[in-house]
């Protein structure tokens, strides 16, 4: 799980970074707005910890900003302005939490937690196509009852194409979903891995489940 500090004050900066990595986050900090901005549209975080009075920019703008890009994440506000209306600002431009400062850090611990949890889908235990069965918890897949021995990259591209059957799925997200990073033009690690999870799971059936679009990125599904 990651998590961005938006924080100013260098000594709570490193109190929150070094408590939250405690707890087993992965954790950056961005010291003003402009730069915290940056990185939350840059890269994946599921939670946001947003303090308000920013250099820079301030908290309220980052949020906003976030919110237009659609992004997602999770932002508890941790700020010294406790008005009501602030609050209520707050919650309005789509903060998930806010707290107030002087804070404990155990009940911030508590809220993060919460709210990654209330956030997180929860996970399906088997997945189903046809004859192709995927148990998510133990890592497993069969099809026609024989068991398919995939890597762990594979397993997880088999599951995402399995959990999103019907939809066609670009190279570009599947790379990101997959190896958790951007491939900017280098998709062919993709191609690459789609053409081995191929050889497993459908070359040895007559009945083909994985298919390429063309131009568009790859598609589990039954074909008609
Ligand atoms: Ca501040």
């Amino acid at each position: 799980m990651k998590i961005l500090v938006i924080e100013d004050e260098i000594k709570t900066a490193k109190f929150l970074k070094k408590g939250l990595a405690e707890a087993g986050f992965v954790v950056d900090v961005a010291e003003d707005g402009a730069e915290g901005l940056n990185l939350a549209l840059g890269l994946e975080f599921d939670l946001i910890v947003l303090d308000l009075m920013l250099p820079a920019m301030d908290g309220w703008q980052v949020l906003s900003r976030l919110r237009e890009k659609n992004r997602q994440a999770l932002v508890l506000i941790l700020t010294a302005r406790d008005a009501i209306h602030e609050r209520v600002r707050g919650f309005d431009l789509g903060a998930d939490d806010y707290m107030v400062k002087p804070f404990a850090f155990s009940e911030l611990l508590a809220r993060i937690r919460s709210l990654l949890r209330r956030a997180a889908p929860r996970p399906q235990e088997t997945l189903r196509m046809a004859d192709l069965e995927i148990d998510v918890l133990r890592h497993r897949a069969t099809r026609a009852g024989q068991r398919l021995d995939l890597t762990t990259k594979e397993f997880l591209l088999l599951s995402l194409l399995t959990r999103r059957a019907g939809e066609v799925l670009s190279r570009t997200l599947i790379a990101e979903s997959v190896w958790d990073m951007n491939f900017d033009s280098d998709t062919n690690v993709v191609d690459v891995n789609v053409r081995r999870l191929r050889s497993k799971v459908d070359d040895p059936f007559p009945l083909k489940l994985i298919h390429t679009v063309r131009g568009a990125g790859y598609v589990l599904e039954l074909e008609n």
